[in-house]
């Protein structure tokens, strides 16, 4: 049922008008924008469309992590406003991505600062280009290429880089105060990842990222993933990683076995519907991860 219908079906139901919990129904089922949710201290995700944004508002100290694209990134800037940010001390990309990264214009002369790994303005800039669409990028002004850390607020903000995993220049953000990482697209929840090769991915390294990244953060560390499956929470902790980590392992197993029978990668493709090992990952693209891990092994 669309939010039309919904109101249409509401409607008759009430009597033509609605009651407020009705209302209150509507709006989370339909929300015109996304929501601003807390997670710990003053930390919080924005999901609207696109990879999840990770945010912090501590008095007029704000900080924003991705931007999915320009009109989710309004929305996201008016609610700031409302909760009294006036202006975003940094902005973070967690990744080039468009769906991460494509809302940056909307914070022009809103935020002065955004900080990405170095591989990523690369890959945004080449990206851009390719697309004919450089005029409507706004390019990270900080560049890292192993750690970076900074504090606002109260608050400490660490960058690190494992190298290459989903993309070569994804970043893990730590809120040290909060023990909140935001995964970035290190992390789909139990839904098909899209393994960027084009722009430097590894299936192998992933795996690999993800150890360091159960290494260096804790038990008590809260997770942020950039998208999840159909009934997946795009947050989690560290089974999540170690269920991602199972979900890659399972992948190139798979694969590899497959490609010594002598099939193709439209031959697996054609007979897969999940991965064996990782069922619970679904979703669109089984393709993207065979042609992947597919490429990958073809390279040994
Ligand atoms: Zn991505």
């Amino acid at each position: 049922m669309n939010r039309r219908s919904f109101v249409h079906h509401s409607a008759i139901l009430t009597g033509l008008s609605l009651l407020p919990g009705q209302k209150a129904l509507l709006k989370s089922l339909f929300p015109d924008e996304g929501n601003m949710t807390i997670l710990r201290d003053n930390v919080g995700i924005y999901t609207e469309r696109g990879g999840t944004i990770g945010w912090m508002i501590e008095g007029d100290s704000v900080v924003v992590v991705d931007t999915q694209f320009p009109d989710q990134a309004r929305n996201l800037i008016s609610q700031i406003k409302q909760r009294g940010g006036k202006s975003v001390d940094l902005l973070i990309n967690t990744h080039h991505h468009g769906d991460h990264s494509g809302g940056n214009i909307a914070f022009q002369g809103m935020a002065d600062r955004i900080v990405a790994h170095t591989n990523s303005k690369k890959n945004q800039e080449v990206s851009a280009k390719s697309r004919g669409n450089e005029e409507s990028q706004l390019y990270p002004t900080e560049l890292y290429d192993t750690e970076w850390s900074d504090q606002i607020g109260s608050e400490t903000i660490t960058l690190r880089y494992f190298g290459a995993a989903h993309t070569d220049g994804d970043s893990l953000i730590h809120f040290e105060n909060a023990n909140i990482v935001h995964m970035g697209d290190l992390l789909f929840n139990r839904r098909f990842p899209f393994i960027d090769k084009s722009a430097g991915a590894s299936i192998r390294n992933w795996i690999d990222v993800l150890q360091q990244a159960q290494r260096t953060f804790d038990k008590d560390t809260l997770y942020i993933f950039g998208h999840s499956g159909a009934g997946y929470p795009v947050t989690g902790n560290k089974d999540d990683l170690q269920a991602m980590q199972n979900y890659l392992r399972s992948l190139l197993k798979y694969v590899k076995k497959q490609m010594k029978k002598g099939l193709s990668v439209e031959e697996i493709t054609k007979i897969t519907d999940q991965i064996p090992g990782a069922p619970e990952w679904t979703g669109r693209g089984v393709g993207r991860s065979i042609s992947a891990a597919f490429e990958e092994l073809s390279e040994q």
